[in-house]
């Protein structure tokens, strides 16, 4: 229900713990809360004490109700419930019977607030659970920087009334501002360049050129829907075009808005060539991340894990900087982080290693650039990306510079995904495992002491595969390139 409670008599039938919500709820909104009980729990005696709220003692009568606008009774007494609805009925006074609709006749919704922004949600009284459900679903998808656009809207009425009279202006007007900057600058906190901004677009001659698109940089995270973060999913529902990688789960796509245009710009995967895939080169993203932030869209270039962890997200920044367009950046959660979690395998570890390094490299590149004494230190757990090949010479060249040949690995193939597999053994034995496996990409590569604890700790799909299968032929396997 939405009324202004400010100044308003409610009475609250009840002296307990579900009263006290009550009651607290109702001060909140500026009612003069009166509660009538026999007895009051010691935070309502207290409240009685400074004044806050007024005490009517003694067993309910219909007099309490006297210049009440609205009551709720919260007693844990059914007949005295609906002897407040009744008195309350026969005055015309809204009543809301705690947990009992058919004595009510108003019901309390489930409720989302952002600032001054609240929605309700009713089930008509049948079904609370549903209505939670519902607010906890919104609860996701609304930013908390609402309630501060709602505030900067509501104090600039006057100035947008004044300049846009006309209400089919003043709602294009609204709609460039909801799809402009603002709403971005007040998430960050920045009030002060919002105002300016508001400012700006109120004068605006030209409302094409207010109508400036943005990226947004989007980590999707390894798969499993459920590890993108709510900023990622907010962004998603906005966003008008998706440039996604192949990386991509389906899972994760289906969460984007319903008429968000689709473009799969994704590089084929080492290990997932086929010739019907288009190969995009880097330059095309560029393009299309460009063409369609100019043309007024909202752009979301959805990677893999993380964008910035082996993803090329800093040069896709560096395009937009230069063409002067907006951005942001959404974190994902890395596939290092993904499938030590969803495998087992803490990656640092009191006693097991103290540091974790991510690399991926050319591994079959004899001049790899890469500073293999470092890699090969003990007490230090490796996350090797893209390391479905080549994973001979990486045991050949770790080993060579002096980590055991004992030294425990984990290949995590499709982790956090329902196909997730996971290979385990020794350094020593890391290509062939990985081979008679069949271990496809995308697949992640765990070395070190911490890798043996997936045994004991997996938790997620099936256990590892710590034995040998039985040999298969060697050319029936093709080793992805
Ligand atoms: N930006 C991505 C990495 C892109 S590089 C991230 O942060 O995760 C691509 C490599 O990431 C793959 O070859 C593989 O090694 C790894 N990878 C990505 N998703 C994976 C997954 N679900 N399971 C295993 N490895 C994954």
């Amino acid at each position: 229900m939405f009324a202004d409670l400010r100044g308003r008599t409610v009475l609250v039938v009840g002296g307990g713990t579900v009263a006290l919500r009550k009651a607290a709820a109702l001060l909140e909104a500026g009612a003069r809360v009166r509660v009538g009980a026999p007895e009051l729990a010691p935070a309502l005696a207290a409240w009685v004490a400074e004044g806050r709220i007024e005490h009517v003692p003694g067993p309910f009568v219909a007099q309490w109700l006297d210049g009440a606008w609205l009551a709720i009774a919260a007693t844990d007494d059914a007949g005295v419930n609906r002897a407040v609805a009744e008195a309350g009925e026969a005055r015309r006074v809204w009543v809301n019977v705690v947990d009992d609709v058919e004595a009510s006749s108003f019901h309390v919704p489930a409720r989302v607030v952002r600032g001054p922004v609240q929605i309700a949600i009713s089930s008509g009284g049948g079904v609370p659970m549903l209505s939670r459900h519902l607010r906890e679903t919104l609860e996701t998808q609304l930013d908390e920087s609402l309630g501060a656009l709602a505030q900067l809207l509501s104090r600039e009425r006057e100035r947008i009334r004044k300049h846009y009279p006309e209400l089919g202006a003043r709602r294009r007007f609204f709609d460039r501002v909801l799809s402009g900057p603002i709403p971005s600058l007040l998430r960050q906190g920045r009030g002060e360049q919002a105002q300016r901004a508001f400012g700006a677009a109120l004068v605006e001659s030209d409302p094409a050129a207010a109508q400036t698109g943005s990226v947004a940089l989007v980590g999707a995270g390894p798969g499993d829907p459920g590890l993108l973060t709510l900023r990622g999913l907010r962004v998603l529902n906005e966003a008008d075009v998706i440039l996604h990688d192949r990386l991509v789960s389906p899972q994760v796509l289906q969460l984007a808005r319903r008429d968000a245009e689709l473009i799969d710009v994704g590089k084929p995967l080492a290990g997932t060539l086929s010739p019907a895939n288009h190969h995009s080169t880097q330059e095309r993203i560029h393009d299309l991340m460009l063409e369609h932030a100019r043309a007024g869209k909202r752009v979301v270039r959805l990677k893999g894990g993380d964008p910035f962890v082996f993803g090329r997200g800093g040069e896709e920044l560096e395009v937009l900087r230069d063409h002067g367009i907006a951005f942001e950046v959404v974190p994902g959660i890395t596939a290092a982080l993904a499938c030590g979690a969803y495998a087992g395998i803490p990656l640092t570890h009191r006693e097991h290693a103290q540091s974790l390094r991510l690399v991926t490299a050319h591994l079959k590149d004899a001049n790899d650039g890469l500073d293999w004494r470092a890699l090969a230190q003990e007490k230090q757990t490796l996350a090797v990306y893209m390391g479905v090949s080549g994973l001979d010479v990486l045991r050949d060249k770790l080993i060579e510079h002096g980590r055991a040949a004992s030294t425990p690995f984990a290949l995590i193939e499709n982790g956090s995904r329902p196909e997730q597999r996971v290979v385990t053994g020794t350094l020593a034995e890391l290509a062939e495992r990985a081979q008679s496996h069949r271990v496809q990409s995308p697949a992640l590569l765990i070395v070190g002491e911490v890798a043996a604890l997936a045994e004991r700790l997996h938790w997620f799909g099936e256990a590892p595969l710590t034995e040998m299968p039985a040999p298969v032929p060697a050319e029936s396997y093709a080793v992805a390139a």
